[in-house]
């Protein structure tokens, strides 16, 4: 890289830890509770929906609340079940998970090891089910700090997000920090809304097609190339 951050913000879900795989058991569990016959097209259908219902809270359409109570509305209904009720066990499922993604511990740990710089997790959620799946699976142990969008008041993509992270680090200097995430709408979209450089992360190599518009400054398909990219040895 031609430039020195001091700072890295590493989003979580899904370039640290495997939250589908995690979402998925949690999904699961509840119908393993309410003895219904659970089916790949369940959770499919679950995922979808959830998807979209964080789109709208991304584009400031619902207030997290919304999102909460209604993801689980379409189930509640078939299954004649509470959504408010199903949204809390599976709140208290997936705060159990502890899915690393594949590498992503041993990369942590070496990036972490190398004391070449802080390493923040900067990640949107509840602090109850981040913080659940922080301690199952030890991440906290390679982090320098955890930044979490319901504890800071504001998630990314909002600008708010990030300047409420540059109180807490005390270097208001955007050029000091590098955001590497897997989502456009959240990570680069973010670090693009503050002036701050970013990395677009796919621990699987495949990068979406469309960029979206957004600013991407370095791709890294591999933890190999993120770790040569941040020239960590
Ligand atoms: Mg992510």
């Amino acid at each position: 890289m031609d430039k020195n951050y001091k700072y890295l913000l590493l989003d979580m879900d899904m370039t640290l830890l495997n939250f589908k795989k995690s979402e998925k058991y949690a999904f699961k569990e509840i119908m393993d509770i309410l003895g219904l016959t659970y089916t790949e097209d369940d959770y499919v259908r679950y995922s979808h929906i959830n998807d979209e219902f964080w789109k709208r809270l991304e584009k400031g359409l619902i207030n997290r609340q919304q999102l909460l109570d209604g993801r689980f509305s379409e189930f509640a209904e078939e299954w004649g079940a509470d959504p408010v009720r199903l949204n809390e066990m599976f709140i208290n499922n997936l705060a159990k998970r502890n899915d690393w993604l594949p590498g992503a511990e041993d990369f942590l740990k070496v990036l972490h090891d190398s004391k070449k710089y802080p390493v923040y997790i900067a990640t949107n959620g509840p602090i109850f089910t981040v913080m659940g799946r922080i301690n199952a699976s030890g991440l906290a142990q390679y982090a320098d700090g955890i930044f979490i969008s319901e504890a800071l008041g504001a998630s990314k993509p909002d600008p708010a997000f990030f300047e409420k992270i540059f109180e807490k680090v005390g270097d208001h200097d955007v050029s000091n920090y590098l955001m590497i995430g897997d989502r456009l709408s959240s990570d680069i979209k973010g670090a693009n809304s503050i002036g701050m450089d970013s990395v677009l992360f796919a621990y699987d190599g495949i990068f979406p097609e469309d960029l979206k518009g957004c600013k991407v400054d370095h791709f890294a398909g591999s933890y190999k190339e993120l770790q040569d990219l941040l020239e960590v040895p």
